[in-house]
């Protein structure tokens, strides 16, 4: 029995046979072979691309609806590049003359085309590189067999431990199988972790080389409450962790039951409580979890897990989905906030050397326009169906605003040439997640309707800390005195402009933060589903007056311990049944 202590990323208890995969992005090291091999290297090339010519052959007949006719062009593509001899040449050329195994011919000479297609300025050309990726997976499966292993087809429930797993990965993960998830890599609100709750699967991450503990197959428990991991358990802990796991279902059941009390604090001020989701399916669960509206809809996670783009059509069903459940509560819809770690399918593998600092979120969309258009058609026809609310994320300056409300104006320009029926009055909004921009708040706030405050990035961008490096978490601190200032200004601003404002970065989820942020005079908060009713039972406990005492005293503090120790204990007091 082995014990690792991580960082706790999503609530529950995992008790499952391990599954471990590797990195998406897996690298084929240079091997070299004896000239003798090459011949032999090159036949095993040559029977790769044939199998992988007869599973896709295979795949391809008896498609029949118009999803699978689109996957059934996808796959006469990829079918044409396996066929294509002169490819086959390179790669057999380049065993012969670098004496290479034919998996490291087959994996440079394919990302060197994608890389290739991915510089081409037009997009439909550079969407192409996701197609070579996946040629490229496929013969790799045939030549390197079960050494990797396949999540796709599972059949019983385990525990997924990896090194490190994109948010796109996670975003996949079929709930009925996928019971746990522990990783080497990141931290408690890289987008992973914030899926995994969202998705209510126990993580843990940043366990360091927790991979090389495991074997496939091992028995593991995956404690997401206390963010620790246990290979091969003893029949004790096991014992002692089936009924831990009972009690935490019994306590999340027993909050359900809140549900339909108001989010109330002792001395009757009324607090909103929304949802923050990545997908349309999971609004039910907001409104199951007690939730009055979605306050942040991440809709780049429609780009994660397909393997095309979608469409202009396909981002208004899934606006028109989420916005039938909530009626005539808001519902706010974020404009893609892809870059950093989260990739559409062309750009996946061209990672940039700064990626956060880099063409992310909204100046992604300022250089695609195309891409935003589409967007903001599809969320401006979802307009005419409920309260949808719209919300530009990372911007940094006046100008990035001003030009995208510019291009949602010729948008509605366009609409109104069509006599297609939107919300003339939609509000718009930004999040406030660069220091340049709360810093700039007062004057932001002329031109919008509202903010909301995201503070995983804000405390990213303020503290100069990776908010998915394992290797600086400590460093990373929502309440250090920093970015507190700057939370603070940012309420100042917006209530001095009488515009709405909320928060709906993780900090405002941790039980020893709402407290500070009530104080501080947030009365809006958007979280994970899954931990609306905890929350909730928190802010029905609490008074006003407490909370603005405890900011008092805070703000008044220089250090990010000092702070933390003093709502640590100040929770301990008021709220003991939270440790
Ligand atoms: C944030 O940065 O706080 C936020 C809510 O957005 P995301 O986590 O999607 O970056
Ligand atoms: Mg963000």
């Amino acid at each position: 029995m082995e014990i690792k202590k991580g960082i706790s990323a999503s609530p529950g208890i995992c008790i499952a046979k391990s599954v471990i995969i590797d990195s998406e992005d897996y690298r084929i090291p240079r091997r070299l072979v004896e000239p003798t091999q090459q011949p032999a290297e090159i036949q095993r090339m040559k029977t790769a691309f044939d199998k992988a010519v007869k599973q896709l052959s295979k795949l391809q007949s008896g498609q029949e609806t118009k999803e699978q006719r689109k996957i059934k062009d996808i796959f006469a593509v990829h079918l044409r590049f396996l066929r294509d001899r002169s490819l086959i040449k390179k790669i057999a050329d380049m065993v012969r003359s670098e004496s290479v195994t034919a998996e490291y011919a087959v994996s440079t000479t394919l990302r060197e085309i994608a890389s290739q297609f991915i510089k081409v300025k037009d997009h439909y050309i550079s969407e192409r590189a996701a197609d070579i990726y996946d040629i490229e997976r496929r013969l790799l499966k045939q030549l390197l067999g079960n050494k990797r292993e396949n999540v796709e087809h599972l059949e019983e429930e385990v525990a997924i431990v990896a090194k490190e797993l994109s948010p796109t990965q996670t975003a996949g993960f079929n709930k009925k199988f996928v019971k746990g998830l522990a990783t080497d890599t990141g931290g408690r609100t890289s987008h992973t972790a914030i899926v995994a709750r969202s998705l209510g699967i126990p993580a843990v991450v940043a366990l360091e080389d927790f991979t090389d503990s495991v074997n496939g197959g091992d028995l593991v428990i995956i404690d997401g409450n206390r963010g620790i991991v246990i290979v091969n358990p003893d029949e004790h802990t096991i014992k002692q962790y089936e009924e831990y796991s009972l009690e935490f279902h019994e306590f999340e059941h027993k909050l359900d039951a809140i549900r339909e009390k108001p989010a109330i604090t002792r001395d009757n001020v009324r607090i909103t409580l929304l949802g923050n989701i990545e997908f349309s399916g999971e609004a039910k669960l907001v409104l199951e979890k007690g939730g009055e509206g979605i306050g942040l809809y991440r809709t780049e996670f429609l780009y994660l897990n397909s393997p095309t783009e979608p469409t202009e059509e396909e981002h208004y069903k899934a606006y028109s989905e989420t916005i039938k459940v909530f009626k005539d509560k808001p519902v706010t819809i974020r404009t893609v906030d892809l870059g950093a770690d989260k990739y559409t399918q062309s750009k996946r593998f061209a990672p940039e050397p700064n990626p956060f600092l880099g063409l992310r979120s909204i100046r992604f969309c300022l250089q695609n326009i195309d891409i935003f258009k589409m967007q903001l058609r599809a969320i401006l026809r979802a307009s005419a169906l409920g309260k949808v609310k719209v919300m530009f994320p990372l911007i940094t300056n006046l100008q990035e605003l001003m030009q995208a409300r510019m291009i949602l104006h010729d948008v509605m320009e366009d609409l109104d040439d069509e006599s297609i029926k939107y919300d003339r009055n939609i509000e718009i909004g930004i999040m406030i997640e660069t220091p340049a921009a709360a810093l700039t708040a007062s004057t932001l706030a002329r031109d919008v309707d509202f903010f909301s405050i995201g503070t995983n990035d804000l405390t990213q961008y303020t503290l100069a800390v990776d908010r998915g490096n394992e290797l600086v978490s400590t460093l990373y601190s929502s309440v250090d005195p920093a970015v507190l200032r700057l939370i603070r200004t940012v309420l100042q601003d917006a209530h001095k402009a009488q515009i709405d404002i909320s928060i709906c970065g993780e900090m405002a989820s941790e039980a020893e933060y709402i407290m500070l942020l009530l104080g501080m005079g947030v009365r809006t908060i958007s979280i994970a589903p899954p931990m609306l009713p905890e929350l909730k039972q928190i802010i029905r406990s609490v008074t006003i007056e407490e909370c603005n005492q405890i900011a008092r005293k805070i703000l008044g503090m220089n250090s990010e311990r000092q702070i933390s120790n003093y709502l640590r204990n100040a929770t301990r007091k008021i709220l003991p049944e939270a440790f």
